[in-house]
């Protein structure tokens, strides 16, 4: 089943669509990013690249946001007004959905439930922070000097303009995390969609502006690699928030660091690996664990590519996994009976595809690996199981739905392998065993250690990697430490 393009969205792919900015539309760039429905490969619509001038609109207007109407605003008034685009958002979710599942191949209940339901769901989360922000009192160690005493507290500051720059697997909810992070604490935001997922972020800055978020204290910019670029060499802007490759991050921490030190986050891609411990049975975990791993075709950045057997086990699994894959529901993103979807797009086709063959090449081909017969950029899942724990293939993020089985002997072992890659985002374990549960979640090296699931998020719950998966968090308390500057006051009296 399918169901129809609403009559808005329609409007919005034949529009003449660019960059918003200061509560206005802007399109003066001469040069276009086209978009295919990774579906059908059917071109759907158009997109202006800002140019250097419009990306400076957009600062000059996000700085003179901050300072005249934001910082303004009272933490409950700002409070109230990010829970009322979460409000809107939800209102609208049907457009929102359509326009990421048109331009991304997301399957559109994945899209209703992360990058409309979640996304409202983490923005309420952070309309709440906006007003329990707060220094501390502090005990001087020094005491008195003379007749003089002291006292001293910290405050937070916000910390001005702050670049969002996204990626395409969730352009909407993880844009949210960094939209909503900014906002809380104070700063103004300019958002740099992924070139392929440029729709839905022009459509959420109206809803903002709809909400009573004044103009310019949400800026969208769209463009390519050197758009964003721009922003971060932008002299007034003072934070760089930035999800995507490890290789594009690198390239964003260094021209951070060569513009006046400016504050980075960088959220970057993963070798997740999951391991199922010997206490339980590979037929009870894999039918939770294969969907976990593939969702969204692999294309989500915590989504393990490793997984670990007992060397006992691994037979049983190799069946199992020969059962279960071929089950999946394959369909258009527009199909919600669909399980398995179309890859984002042609550019990324051409990675999975020449992943694939170096898998193939470098491990034993258990299952899948071929592009389906059909209009659309779609493919099998692979699976291979891999022998060597050096082999490229096992330490090289692929971002697709891409699975290398590895059998292991002990735990000692298994840990080495688990941590055995450049990356540290997540892992995770499937067992009911509490002193191996004790024993991993201490020495697995990433940001996040997942027990009997996989990919799972929470707002109160930090997300963020560690190694070549990058550093700072997103939501939990601990966004606040990214998002502003700790002021201290020492007072003499
Ligand atoms: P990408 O690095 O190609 O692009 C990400 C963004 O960076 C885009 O908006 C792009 O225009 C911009 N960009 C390109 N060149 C730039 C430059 N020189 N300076 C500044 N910005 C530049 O990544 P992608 O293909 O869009 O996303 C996939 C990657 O994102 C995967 O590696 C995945 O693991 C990672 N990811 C990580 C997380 C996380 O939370 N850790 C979440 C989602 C995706």
């Amino acid at each position: 089943m399918s169901y129809s393009i609403r009559s808005e969205v329609n409007e919005i792919l034949a529009a003449r669509n660019g960059s918003y900015i200061n509560g206005a539309p802007v399109f003066n760039g001469t040069d276009y990013i086209t978009l295919q429905n990774p579906s059908s490969e059917a071109y759907i619509s158009t997109v202006a690249v800002a140019t250097g001038d419009d990306v400076d609109l957009a600062v000059q207007t996000s700085r003179a946001a901050f300072v005249g109407t934001w910082k303004v605003l009272t933490p409950y008034q700002r409070s109230c007004l990010i829970s009322k685009l979460a409000d809107l958002m939800e209102r609208d979710g049907e457009i929102i959905a359509q326009l990421d599942c048109l331009t991304t191949g997301k399957n559109i209940n994945l899209a209703h439930g992360l990058e409309v339901g979640q996304a409202a769901v983490f923005l309420r989360y952070f309309a709440g922070w906006a007003t329990k922000l707060s220094g501390e009192t502090v005990d001087t160690s020094l005491g008195a000097t003379g007749d003089s005493g002291f006292t001293a507290y910290t405050s937070r500051a916000p910390v001005g303009v702050v670049a969002a720059i996204l990626p395409w697997n969730f352009s909407v909810m993880i844009g949210i995390w960094k939209v909503g992070a900014a906002l809380a604490t104070g700063n103004t935001v300019i958002v740099k969609p992924s070139e392929y997922s440029p729709l839905a972020w022009l459509y959420i800055a109206r809803l903002a502006e709809e909400a009573g978020i004044p103009p310019g204290v949400i800026n969208v910019v769209n463009g390519n690699g050197a758009t964003a670029a721009t922003l971060v060499t932008h002299s007034e802007v003072r934070k760089i928030t930035f999800t995507g490759s490890a290789a594009t991050g690198e390239k964003v921490a260094i021209a951070a660091a060569k513009n006046n030190f400016k504050r980075v986050t960088l959220e970057l891609g993963g070798k997740n690996s999951a391991a199922i411990l010997p206490d339980v049975s590979v037929s009870d975990v894999l039918p939770k664990l294969l969907p976990a791993a593939l969702l969204h075709q692999g294309q989500i950045c915590a989504s393990p590519e490793r997984i670990f057997i007992p060397r006992a086990q691994l037979a049983e699994a190799l069946e199992c996994i020969k059962q279960i894959l071929p089950a999946f529901p394959v369909g258009d993103a527009m199909d919600p009976g669909a399980f398995f979807g179309p890859l984002a797009n042609e550019a990324h086709l051409g990675k999975v595809l020449a992943f694939y063959d170096k898998a193939k090449a470098q491990g034993r081909l258990v299952f899948g690996g071929q592009r389906l017969p059909r209009p659309g950029f779609f493919v099998e899942p692979l699976v291979v199981i891999v022998e060597d724990p050096d082999a490229g293939v096992f330490n090289e993020e692929c971002f697709g739905p891409v699975l290398c089985v590895m059998a292991y002997d002990s735990i000692d072992e298994l840990i080495v392998l688990m941590n055995s890659t450049p990356y540290g985002l997540t892992n995770s374990i499937w067992t009911n065993d509490l002193k191996s549960t004790q024993i991993m979640t201490k020495a697995l090296e990433s940001g996040t250690v997942f027990v009997n699931t996989h990919s799972m998020m929470d707002p109160a719950l930090p997300f963020g990697g560690t190694k070549g998966s990058g550093y700072g968090r997103e939501f939990g308390s601990a966004f606040i430490d990214d998002y502003t500057e700790l002021r201290s006051v020492l007072m003499a009296y």
